[in-house]
């Protein structure tokens, strides 16, 4: 039962992720630091990496 439930959060939350994900995309990306947009998603941090400055953007 506790594994069951453990599985429905990690997907509501990868999905969630997800949603911001594209959400964001869809608006266009660009970095803050130095306005490139030049941007590369990194999975492991959920956030992307400026590739000019490598200046992190978070999902919020
Ligand atoms: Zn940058």
């Amino acid at each position: 039962m506790r594994v069951v439930s453990f599985f429905n959060d990690y997907s509501e939350e990868q999905s969630c992720k997800a949603f911001f994900k594209s959400r964001r995309e869809s608006f266009g990306m660009s970095c803050r630091n130095c306005g490139s947009v030049n941007l590369n998603w990194n999975e492991k941090e959920s956030r992307w990496r400026c590739k000019e400055c490598n200046f992190a953007t978070g999902l919020k």
